[in-house]
């Protein structure tokens, strides 16, 4: 029965050099067959045609294809396209294609569902179904490049992981999709156009800075107050800011790469000067800037966006110490494709 068999890309190219020569055949047959899977994006074993036709009803008998299948493609009145993704197993996760005059950036997930419980996210509330596999998190991309050259004409230039899912919870899957994505046999796209976003898991951080990542690193942060933080985001009642800190403080101190904060402004959660002295104090531990993103509504409840005084009163704040700041303005919000929209509504 198919479902027993393994999906093929979850083997190493070592491991697939392994089953071959157990098999009786050549190492660099593992060679080929990986580079058919990766490179070329083979969907068939059929499609190998420099493999002879036996060894070809050999990989069937014991393994699958796995691939990704856009659903669905929205396409914003901002240029922003959202793909509802169906993997083998009937699940819905969500991409995004984020255009912008310079560039194009892929937003992808890395769970089905979240880990954990962001009052203000929407794909917290679906919880976490599963992890997403590498060639899952991988075919993401790919389809999102296919997308960028068609409407774009040129090839995809940045990644975030910022879809659906905490990727240091999905540690192992989310490294060896980006190995992927970076490795001349997959998109060969430099790690500095990668940026993993966490909402904060300290010793997942410690881990990043131990494994020496050479992509960027973004922490949801949205408040430096423990009280606060805790309240909009429960799970970091765990993971106190002095963890946080110090994680990032040795991030810095193994890297060298700045971190990005993302931020959010909510009316009587984090408009006050209480919050603002704290996040500048709190960005002044490692070298770092701050993106303050818009708070794209999920429901009428709690959350709303603080004023654009609020606002600049963080930049003013920010910048009199010598601290970027950045406002980021939705884009796909049309489509509930913006930041913490994702929960896939037609699924
Ligand atoms: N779990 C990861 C990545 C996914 S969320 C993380 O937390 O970083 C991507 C970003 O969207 C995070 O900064 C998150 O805090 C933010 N976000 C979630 N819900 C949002 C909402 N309703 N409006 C604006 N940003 C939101």
């Amino acid at each position: 029965m198919e479902i027993h068999k393994k999906d093929i890309r979850s083997l190493s190219k070592d491991q697939l050099r392994e089953f071959f020569t157990a098999n009786g055949d050549q190492a660099f047959r593992g060679n080929q067959v990986y580079e058919w899977l990766w490179s070329k994006g083979a969907h068939s074993f059929d499609d190998m045609t420099n493999v002879a036709k036996t060894t070809r009803a050999m990989l069937e008998e014991n393994f699958v294809i796995n691939h990704i299948k856009v659903d669905q493609m929205q396409r914003s009145s901002d240029g922003t396209v959202k793909n509802a993704v169906r993997l083998h197993d009937g699940l819905v996760v969500e991409s995004v294609l984020i255009p912008t005059i310079t560039r194009t950036t892929a937003c992808v997930s890395s769970q089905v569902g979240c880990s954990l419980d962001c009052n203000f996210c929407a794909t917290a509330r679906l919880k976490r179904m599963r992890n997403l596999n590498p060639d899952e998190i991988y075919d993401q991309v790919i389809a999102i490049d296919k997308e960028s050259r068609l409407y774009h004409n040129h090839p995809l230039s940045n990644i975030v992981f910022m879809g659906m899912g905490e990727p240091l919870m999905n540690y192992n899957n989310v490294i060896k999709a980006i190995d992927m994505i970076t490795s001349p046999e997959g998109l060969g796209m430099s790690p500095k156009r990668i940026t993993v976003s966490t909402s904060g898991v300290p010793k997942m951080i410690k881990k990043l800075a131990d494994d020496e990542v050479k992509f960027k690193l973004a922490v949801s942060l949205h408040s430096a107050i423990d009280d606060i933080r805790s309240r909009i985001m429960p799970f970091s009642k765990n993971f106190p800011l002095a963890d946080l800190r110090e994680s990032l403080e040795y991030w810095y101190s193994k890297t060298r790469s700045k971190i990005t904060y993302e931020y959010v402004v909510w009316k009587d959660i984090n408009d006050n000067k209480a919050s603002i002295d704290a996040l500048v104090k709190f960005c002044k531990y490692v070298p770092c800037k701050v993106n303050l993103i818009e708070y794209n509504p999920i429901d009428d409840g709690e959350f709303q966006q603080a004023s654009e005084e609020s606002i600049m009163a963080y930049i003013k704040a920010l910048e009199a110490n010598g601290i970027v700041a950045k406002v980021r303005r939705s884009r796909g919000k049309d489509i509930d494709a913006a930041c913490g929209q994702l929960a896939n509504k037609e699924a």
